[in-house]
């Protein structure tokens, strides 16, 4: 009894508004623009029903008895962080890292917020148990979840209930003994076309008065009046699986979420109309810090597939051996360790919240602060070792068939390891890993998924234990005095 890609394609058949190119898309699981995706998506599934990964990847459901995803898993002790990021880690490499809005990101924050049920429960019983029911229901079907937690932009100089358009961010309009009414927009909707369910809130500070734009709940991707406004398919745009590898398989897409007078029943409501709590269920809980630790154990897997991507371009260019590209890749490597040595840290560092175990909330900010800049620079010094190599190429899989083109073809790739046909195969992997638009959109997520720098700065700074630096410059100035020195003067 655990879930298949089979079972998670059908679910995916529900009738969602997805809309691309000004059309309704009928079925994501066959449209040319997202199929390649969602087969991904499914295969994570089946991956974890393999006989030889069920006890990996997978725990008995404390609800249903079930076999389900261990990103479902509330860890209660340091040897079972580890073996949940174990299997996060397996999972993260059916994808090489490339799919950020995989199941277990959003699967991990909702976990963190029912690992500080308790602050939830003081606050408000009824909305507390709806949260944990949910949670339940979410897990015993492993539900893929997305999630909108910011508001569109606009103008940022404004929040939420100031923007000229008071209609543009999704809010509360009406409530009634079934449910809430939700209108407006959300960003950025990243697998929200293969996911099951999204998970609807707000992270942005909101001022009192902003009441109604304090919401928290989730709802079927088919819920009426929930449209899906697509961006640009890299999965559609691409040449071939040859020519575009990870574009044609990784497209995980990102989209604005309008909700088109929505109605969501109390039972799937955790927040309607408290300020204070939207800002809190992330912060107090330990959601925000759960989710993120498993973008950093994404992330790891990702530095680990474009360390690979590196090493390959000196090889395949013949420069391996130069001292200053020993150098640029020492580098690398020295980067993906601060990646890995951060999670490690931050899960020694743990800390118990009740009786559950999570990574250290400082730590996981200071990585966050880290690889957000880190990203860009290691893209750049994977162009930089390729120089022309990843443009000088044929210009598609489909030159290979004119004899008189494969013949140039086979004169001109050669390459130290790689016969003509390899060379090109690879290089054109690099460039979807570094150069694409699919790839030019990753450094834009990796940069931003979590937030902006100063956001993600501002945790850091919020959470580190500034006195024992202080104290010790207090130890210092303590040490001499103005009187002292003058006295040696005399
Ligand atoms: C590829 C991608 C996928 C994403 N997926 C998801 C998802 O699945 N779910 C989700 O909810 N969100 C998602 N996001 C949204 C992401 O969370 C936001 O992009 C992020 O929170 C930053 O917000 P923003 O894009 O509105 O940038 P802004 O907040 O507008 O910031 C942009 C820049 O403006 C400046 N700026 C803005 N405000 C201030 C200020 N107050 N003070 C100083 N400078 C300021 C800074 O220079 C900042 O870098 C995704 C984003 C990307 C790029």
């Amino acid at each position: 009894m655990i879930k298949t890609g089979e079972q998670h394609l059908k679910a995916l058949q529900d009738g969602r508004a997805v809309f691309l190119r000004g059309k309704q898309i009928e079925d994501v699981t066959t449209h040319p623009a997202y199929r390649k995706a969602v087969q991904t998506s499914a295969s994570l599934y089946d991956f974890q029903a393999r006989p030889e990964n069920v006890d990996a990847l997978t725990f008995v459901s404390p609800g249903s008895g079930n076999r389900v995803n261990r990103c479902w898993q509330l860890s209660e002790s340091y040897e079972q962080l580890v073996s949940r990021r174990n299997a996060l880690e397996a999972w993260a490499e059916c994808h090489y890292g490339f799919l950020g809005r995989s199941p277990d990101h959003v699967a991990s924050g909702l976990a963190g917020m029912v690992m500080g049920l308790e602050y939830f429960d003081q606050w408000n019983h009824t909305r507390a148990s709806a949260l944990m029911d949910y949670f339940s229901y979410a897990r015993d079907n492993d539900l893929y979840l997305s999630y909108v937690i910011i508001n569109p932009q606009a103008n940022r100089s404004k929040s939420a209930g100031e923007q000229d358009n008071t209609l543009l961010t999704a809010r509360l309009v009406d409530e009634d003994s079934e449910g809430i009414t939700v209108h407006g927009a959300k960003m950025l909707g990243t697998s929200s076309i293969m996911s099951n369910e999204v998970w609807v809130t707000t992270i942005h500070p909101l001022k009192e008065n902003e009441a109604p734009y304090a919401i928290s709940f989730v709802i079927p991707m088919c819920q009426k009046g929930l449209k899906v406004l697509s961006r640009k398919s890299y999965e559609e745009a691409a040449i071939s699986e040859f020519d575009n590898p990870l574009s044609c398989r990784f497209d995980e897409n990102d989209a604005i979420l309008f909700f088109d007078n929505v109605k969501v029943p109390w039972e799937r409501v955790f927040i309607a109309g408290d300020v204070e709590m939207c800002a809190q269920q992330f912060h107090r809980t330990p959601s925000h810090v759960h989710q993120n630790y498993q973008c950093q154990i994404r992330l790891k897997v990702k530095m680990r597939f474009l360390l690979g991507v590196a090493h390959k371009i000196a090889e395949t260019n013949g420069i391996i051996d130069f001292p200053s590209v020993r150098e640029m890749l020492g580098q690398l490597a020295s980067d993906a360790a601060v990646i890995e040595s951060l999670i490690t840290t931050m899960e020694v560092k743990g800390q118990k919240v009740g009786k559950y175990f999570v990574p250290d909330t400082h730590i996981l900010y200071a990585a966050q602060v880290q690889t957000q800049q880190l990203y860009p620079k290691v893209i750049a010094t994977l162009r930089e070792l390729a120089g022309g190599g990843m443009i000088m190429l044929p210009s598609s899989v489909e030159d290979f068939t004119n004899p008189e083109v494969a013949k140039y073809i086979e004169s001109t790739q050669g390459s130290p390891i790689y016969s003509p046909e390899d060379r090109v195969k690879f290089f054109k992997l690099a460039w979807d890993a570094v150069g694409s638009e699919f790839a030019s959109r990753h450094v834009q997520y990796e940069m931003f998924y979590s937030g902006a720098s100063f956001i993600v700065k501002g945790n850091s700074y919020r959470t580190f234990d500034w006195a024992p630096a202080t104290d010790l410059v207090e130890r210092m100035m303590e040490s001499y005095s103005l009187e002292g020195s003058l006295d040696k003067l005399k």
